[in-house]
């Protein structure tokens, strides 16, 4: 390749590093500059030990690794490499001298995804380079398209918070942890007042419309990180607060009703005001509370919404159990 061929080839910078593992010099260097010469980045390890520690450290996808080495030869980095969990799948071709039958099967138990024996054919070496890059891309959009069917699966579709079935899944373990560690816990009901009326009167577009931007106005208005909310219901939700007691998610729920008062949603020419009750209940470690279940702090809250919109809805009470 001449030059500017070579400096052309350079520029097409190609998205994988790969990983060149081979305890020879000479060797090295001389693949080095051709894997180079074709766009690739490449690092270089002088045997296996060496190569796990810069995986660890790196976003190697793709490892070129010699068979014959010291420390840790090259079925033993299959072995290591598989056995670990790097976050993305990392695509092994072993270069291997031996061409017995036994030694490729033995390299590809080990989890080799690929093999050539040695002397290695540049040409060869680029063609298998460009099937490990289909392997690998593969591998990661299939891994983005699970990762977002398993946000959907637990995403309130209108809302975009969290939906029952996570709740389901969730509340009651951070209930089980709660009485373990007698920490405090609590949750808050909140039911929006009259929302039938908003329906019937603006139409059920309008309707979500609100319904959304009250969720907005509830997530804003909660600790990051920590407090979570889940919709229980139609224009139900239930908030999760971990390492709080009655007194501190009194304090919350208080807040939040105050928020949903001052909460004005534009929605088909109209201004659209709301308000919410809030029925709150609290963990308390007095006494053992090993009995109890997630359901009896959801049917305590829900005791008190219930009493909350017969004293006259917008307002919050609550109870320890
Ligand atoms: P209150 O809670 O104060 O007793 O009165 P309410 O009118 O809010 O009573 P209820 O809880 O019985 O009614 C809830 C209404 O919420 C009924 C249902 O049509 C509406 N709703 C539930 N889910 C949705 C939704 O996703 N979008 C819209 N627009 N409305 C919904
Ligand atoms: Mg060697
Ligand atoms: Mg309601
Ligand atoms: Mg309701």
């Amino acid at each position: 390749m001449n030059q500017f061929k070579r400096d052309a080839s350079r520029q097409m910078k190609k998205d994988f590093e790969v990983m060149l593992v081979e305890d020879s010099r000479t060797q090295a260097l001389k693949f080095k500059l051709m894997l180079e010469s074709h766009g690739y980045h490449v690092s270089h390890a002088k045997n296996g030990l060496e190569a796990m520690n810069m995986l660890l450290n790196s976003q190697t996808s793709i490892v070129i690794s010699d068979w014959i080495m010291p420390e840790m030869d090259g079925s033993e980095l299959c072995r290591a490499i598989r056995k670990h969990d790097f976050g993305n799948y990392v695509y092994i071709i072993l270069l291997t001298a031996k061409d017995s039958k036994n030694d490729i099967i033995e390299g590809l138990e080990a989890g080799a995804d690929d093999y050539l024996t040695k002397p290695v054919d540049d040409a060869e070496l680029i063609a298998r380079l460009t099937t490990a890059e289909r392997v690998i891309r593969l591998e990661s959009s299939l891994k983005k398209r699970n990762n977002e069917i398993a946000l959907l699966s637990i995403t309130d579709h209108l809302t975009q918070i969290f939906n029952r079935g996570y709740l389901n899944d969730n509340l009651p373990k951070a209930f089980k942890r709660a009485v373990r560690y007698q920490q405090p816990l609590s949750i808050i009901i909140c039911d929006i007042d009259h929302f039938k009326k908003i329906n019937d009167t603006y139409g059920h577009q309008a309707g979500d419309i609100v319904l959304k931007s009250f969720v907005q106005k509830l997530n804003r208005t909660l600790r990051k990180d920590l407090d979570w909310m889940a919709r229980f219901g139609g224009e139900e939700f239930l908030i999760i607060l971990p390492e709080t007691d009655l007194n501190g998610a009194t304090v919350v729920a208080e807040r939040l009703r105050s928020r949903i008062v001052e909460l004005v949603t534009p929605a088909d020419g109209n201004d659209l005001r709301i308000t919410a009750s809030f029925g709150i209940a609290a963990i308390t470690h007095d006494t053992d509370k090993s009995h109890l279940t997630s359901e009896d702090l959801i049917k305590a809250a829900d005791q008190c919404l219930y009493q909350a919109k017969n004293e006259g809805r917008n307002r919050s009470i609550g109870i320890c159990i």
